[in-house]
């Protein structure tokens, strides 16, 4: 349409409507654009339609416990290759190149901390580390997790977010699930609470164990949920989904999950809820 631009002189050109990259924000969901300092305050929430953008793990950290502060388990435990597997990339790689732009050496922190002041067993995945797969190490991660909210007797709190089991590992991603899971059927015997956080997105094996697991389960608002991707179960079962299927407010309507809640009110949710079900 360069004739049309050239007939109106004086127009702002595409140069000139640039934005600065960082400084202003455009949400992902209905296209409103933020100021970026506004966006930190507002926690990354989208004032126009609530849609909870993706933050990092340091953030969860920082905006849950009390002081931010985690004493962290089982920094040392990273993934080795035993299928040798390889893809567009071998997966020692992969497992390096997510390393080194998290600065983490797997998928998952986990550790001890308190939330109003009651200890707890605390444990969050990192979607920035291979899309928050789950293979063997992270499920050793939560386990331990769940672990030591059973030895030492204090509530369990895992925030999610993932993709699903780690294709790289095959089985050995999958096992995890069996393993986490068991582990919280122990921790539920013993009557210790499980609160379980879920966040944009957590679909797959991490749904089909440990995150849907919860004694409570939270979720922030309009996350993407689910167990397959869309496109395979309208295939399998042969008929159109309905509308925001796979989204936190269906899983809410039919009752797979307890309570959907705003990013700046999930510390004071989790804190009453902890003050209700735990009194040690
Ligand atoms: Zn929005």
């Amino acid at each position: 349409m360069a004739w049309f631009r050239k007939s109106k002189e004086g127009l702002p050109t595409q140069e000139k409507r640039n934005i600065p990259e960082g400084i202003w924000t455009k949400c992902d969901s209905c296209g409103e654009v933020v100021y970026g300092k506004k966006m930190e305050e507002l926690l990354w929430v989208c004032p126009n339609c609530d849609f909870h953008f993706r933050i990092p793990t340091q953030k969860y950290i920082d905006l849950l416990l009390d002081d931010g502060q985690l004493e962290e388990y089982d920094i040392e435990i990273s993934s080795l290759d035993p299928l040798k597997f390889k893809d567009s990339k071998k997966y020692p790689d992969r497992i390096k190149a997510a390393q080194q732009k998290t600065g983490k050496t797997e998928g998952v922190i986990a550790g001890m901390a308190t939330m109003g002041g009651i200890e707890i067993s605390f444990a969050i995945m990192n979607f920035q580390f291979i899309g928050g797969s789950m293979g063997s190490v992270v499920g050793e991660k939560i386990a331990r997790a769940i672990e030591r909210a059973i030895e030492k007797e204090v509530p369990l709190i895992i925030v999610s977010s993932s993709g699903g089991a780690r294709m790289q590992e095959g089985i050995l991603s999958l096992m995890q699930m069996a393993k986490t899971s068991a582990l919280l059927a122990i921790l539920h015997e013993k009557k210790i609470p499980y609160i379980s956080i879920l966040t944009n997105p957590t679909t797959a094996g991490v749904m089909a164990s440990y995150a849907s697991l919860g004694d409570v389960i939270l979720v922030e608002p309009k996350a993407l949920l689910g167990f397959a991707g869309p496109r395979v179960i309208q295939q399998t079962i042969g008929q159109d989904l309905p509308d925001g299927f796979q989204s936190s407010e269906f899983f809410m309507d039919k009752g797979f999950v307890d309570k959907i809640v705003n990013r700046k009110d999930l510390r004071d949710t989790v804190i009453a809820l902890l003050r209700f079900m735990w009194s040690k």
